[in-house]
């Protein structure tokens, strides 16, 4: 009989639902992660009194009361509402589009004055089939917001221009003819007062975790301790890329300690014109209402991604898709493995998601 009943890869979310739920159950359970502490890309750490998020702002929002009661069960979430701003060239206007932004930039008071205006400047760009992404984005929200809000940000996310890029990354840009500044749709949405990593180290109470261990160096003896092995880092890493890497964007992260009580007023500011080199501003104590006399700060900067540096945002176009199809096809041959999370199946997964996604598993998994 081996030592474990399961070696779970990874101390994020997903590993921690399922080492959580793994125990519940009487089963056996290692975690292990590459990095120096739990919690994966939701890790927060303290600077000067303030919860920092390390790997870039998160924000809990969903719509499944299941989801928002689990994770009740490990941490007390506060009101924060996700309300992002946007500064172009000094102006400032609400996110996302909504009357207020409309207001802001056209003087408009009611909902039928600026729909007018909308689809007034889309007959005027006269786009019927967009072919990029800046036909597409004119055609949904018309010039002057795809000019002040759209252009630049996107080209800086993407690094190229918006006429260079495919029109299938905007589906669709939520436009909002009511005065809510709320970000998100969700039902439920908050910070977990104390930062993300005491609520992931709630998950992981009672479960042995070991950090600084890689896996994929050590797979034979830890293959050895336990009969299943739960893999949430990356499927192309785990084949030794031998079909090669699954793209990613990445993001790089400035953060400076600065000696004021408030720099900017919100927690989330992006910089929406293109000579800015940096997306967003993240003020961290805005997230939790500090009052901390001094502040931590992030600047964001998109960044191109090889193997090697931390992967953030799959990049879903019809080649990585064969690519991942091709690597989750040598996984189903794994029958000891079981591939989950972020980077287990190579999609963008909201935190609610890939609590939702764990909890399946597990249930599948202990029958
Ligand atoms: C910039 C950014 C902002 C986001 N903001 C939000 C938000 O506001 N709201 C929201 O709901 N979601 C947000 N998300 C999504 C959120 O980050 C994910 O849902 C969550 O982190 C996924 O957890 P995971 O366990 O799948 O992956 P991860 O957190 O990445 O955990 C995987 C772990 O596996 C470890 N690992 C990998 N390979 C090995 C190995 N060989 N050996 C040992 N350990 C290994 C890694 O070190 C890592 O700790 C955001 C994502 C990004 C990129």
């Amino acid at each position: 009989m081996k030592q474990y009943d399961y070696l779970i890869v990874g101390a994020g979310l997903f590993g921690a639902v399922f080492a959580q739920e793994a125990r519940r159950a009487g089963k056996r359970c290692l975690v292990i992660d590459r990095r120096s502490h739990i919690a994966g890309n939701i890790y927060t750490e303290q600077v000067e009194g303030i919860n920092v998020h390390r790997y870039g702002a998160h924000i809990f929002h969903t719509n499944s009361k299941e989801v928002w009661d689990y994770v009740g069960r490990f941490a007390t979430f506060n009101r924060y509402t996700n309300s992002p701003i946007a500064n172009y060239h000094g102006e400032i206007y609400n996110m996302p589009f909504n009357m207020n932004t409309f207001n802001r930039m056209w003087g408009v008071v009611t909902p039928a004055e600026a729909k007018a205006e909308i689809e007034r400047q889309r007959a005027a760009a006269g786009i019927t089939e967009p072919k990029n992404l800046e036909e597409q984005a004119i055609s949904l929200v018309g010039t002057d917001i795809y000019e002040k809000l759209v252009k630049g940000y996107t080209s800086k996310q993407w690094g190229r221009p918006c006429d260079q890029l495919p029109a299938f990354i905007i589906k669709r840009l939520p436009v909002r003819f009511t005065y809510d500044n709320n970000y998100f749709n969700a039902l439920y949405q908050g910070i977990p007062n104390g930062g993300y990593t005491a609520m992931v180290e709630g998950m992981l109470e009672g479960t042995e975790v070991r950090l600084g261990v890689d896996y994929l160096q050590e797979k034979e003896s830890l293959d050895a301790l336990a009969d299943r092995v739960v893999y949430t880092g990356p499927i192309d890493a785990y084949f030794g890329y031998r079909l090669g890497a699954l793209e990613y964007r990445s993001v790089r992260f400035e953060t400076e300690v600065l000696d004021t009580d408030n720099y900017q007023g919100n927690a989330v500011v992006n910089y929406t014109d293109a000579e800015t080199p940096y997306t967003r501003i993240i003020e961290h104590k805005h997230f939790e209402f500090g009052t901390q006399p001094k502040t931590v700060i992030s600047r964001e900067y998109s960044a191109e991604w090889k193997v090697g540096d931390e992967p953030y945002y799959p990049v879903n176009d019809d080649k990585n898709g064969a690519l991942y199809a091709q690597y989750r096809a040598l996984a189903d041959g794994e029958k000891n493995v079981l591939f989950g999370g972020r980077l287990g199946e190579y999609r963008y997964y909201d935190m609610d998601k890939v609590i939702e996604s764990a909890l399946e598993a597990v249930r599948k998994e202990l029958g």
